[in-house]
């Protein structure tokens, strides 16, 4: 039994004090004052309680990558953030481009994650742009959907080729969307700040350009397109066009991009390098903007741990990406909740119902019968980011030493804790 917690779910637009009481792995019931007796009672007054955040674009790095992150150390730091639901993109080595990876990953996360692992299949084999993947079988095996996510689809008729093969098993093909010619050349985002340091920088419309493409391919064949991090004014722009066509596009966008501006990489951190790059204020204000409006579905981490000899170089060797599961929430507490640019209700939609809806997701929901996965936040727990006591193997952040407001202090995963006050548990 939680008690007396705050509930917000935004899928029955509840927002009251109530107890849940959960039984079997499952939400028994929701309401006040429960009088039925529980075997544990956990104590949620003053905080608030929400279905488990959903983060739709992480890297786990199985299988092959294992000095970066595995599914172990990966969903660790997804339990110790709030989040009970982690998708894991392909481009792993070798790419998860087959059945028998899918079925592998899928198994080893049943029995030994400390999160539901929802595994996202190649769109080409190897990721190379040139074959189509065996997308049906991946299907079959429980892919949550296809991406070749670190690569663009570079040829517009696999692309289309790819979509009207989707929309035979109704699965969404998630785009990183950049065009590579413009994207190779530039460490980071165009503009003044990149002028100032002297460092190549990339245009924004590396990405405006390919997502233009990858709308007007949803459009005609009717597939569901899910456009990655998308970063760019101009890219989100061209989504919100395509929805009000009735286009079947959706798209997400980071945490970082919604918190971080190009200034960070002024001091040439390596920690801020990451594809798209942190652009400028106009953009992270164009990022809110569409949250708000409904153009971005899912808030999303893009979760990129390396190995600390990896991304521990020149500012220009440094490969793209950071973790990112261990401060999502938090951070968007501090910068966004907190300073009343978004309220709670947006916040849990995009970081839980909607994905939950939009991939065909257990959980997002606190309704009963629905799956306990659950998350319980103290809205107001001050503490700082630390990355030496991050759970995952990629100890780079942008966020390092930043001074929080807001934590998940306890996470439920199938009805038994994985994570309270900061600690994960161990497995029983
Ligand atoms: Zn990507």
């Amino acid at each position: 039994m939680i008690k007396n917690g705050r509930v917000v779910d935004p899928s029955q637009q509840l927002d009251a004090v109530m107890d849940i009481l959960v039984e079997d792995g499952k939400i028994k019931a929701l309401g006040k004052d429960i009088a039925e007796a529980a075997d544990e009672v956990f104590d949620a007054t003053g905080l608030v309680v929400t279905p488990g955040l959903i983060d739709v674009h992480t890297h786990m790095r199985e299988p092959g990558l294992e000095a970066k992150e595995d599914i172990i150390s990966g969903t660790k730091a997804a339990a110790a953030g709030g989040v009970t639901t982690v998708a894991c993109m392909p481009n792993t080595k070798p790419v998860i481009d087959t059945a028998i990876v899918v079925s592998g990953i899928k198994e080893r996360a049943r029995e030994e994650s400390y999160a539901n692992v929802e595994v996202i299949g190649a769109i080409s084999k190897g990721e190379k742009g040139e074959e189509l993947a065996e997308m049906g079988d991946m299907a079959e095996k429980g892919a949550m959907g296809f991406s070749d996510d670190g690569h663009y689809v570079k040829s517009s008729r696999l692309m289309v080729l790819a979509a009207k093969y989707v929309t035979a098993f109704d699965k969404p093909l998630l785009c990183h969307a950049i065009d590579p010619e413009l994207d190779s050349e530039g460490y980071m985002h165009e503009g003044v700040v990149s002028a100032r340091i002297g460092v190549p920088g990339v245009p924004a419309i590396s990405e405006d350009i390919a997502v233009a493409r990858d709308c007007i391919i949803a459009e005609y064949t009717g597939a569901h397109v899910h456009i990655c991090h998308v970063a760019s004014k101009g890219a989100i722009d061209i989504i919100r066009q395509a929805k009000k066509r009735g286009v079947n596009v959706t798209s997400e966008v980071t945490v970082h991009h919604l918190t971080l501006t190009d200034e960070a990489c002024a001091d040439y951190n390596s920690a801020t390098r990451v594809n798209p790059p942190l652009r400028s204020a106009d953009h992270v204000q164009a990022m809110r903007e569409a949250v708000l409006d409904g153009t971005v579905d899912a808030i999303v981490t893009d979760h990129s741990p390396h190995a600390p000899e990896e991304k521990d170089v020149e500012f220009r060797y440094a490969p793209n990406g950071f973790c990112g599961l261990e401060t999502s929430l938090a951070v968007i507490l501090t910068d966004l909740y907190h300073t009343h640019v978004f309220d709670l209700n947006t916040i849990i939609s995009k970081m839980s119902c909607e994905p939950a809806k939009l991939f065909k997701l257990a959980g997002g929901t606190l309704k009963e019968g629905s799956v306990a996965d659950i998350t319980i936040m103290d809205l107001n727990k001050k503490w700082t980011v630390d990355s030496s006591k991050f759970y995952t193997r990629g100890k780079f952040t942008p966020y390092e030493g930043k001074a929080c407001t807001g934590k998940a202090v306890a996470t439920m995963l199938h009805g038994n804790f994985v994570m309270r006050n900061g600690v994960v548990c161990t497995k029983k």
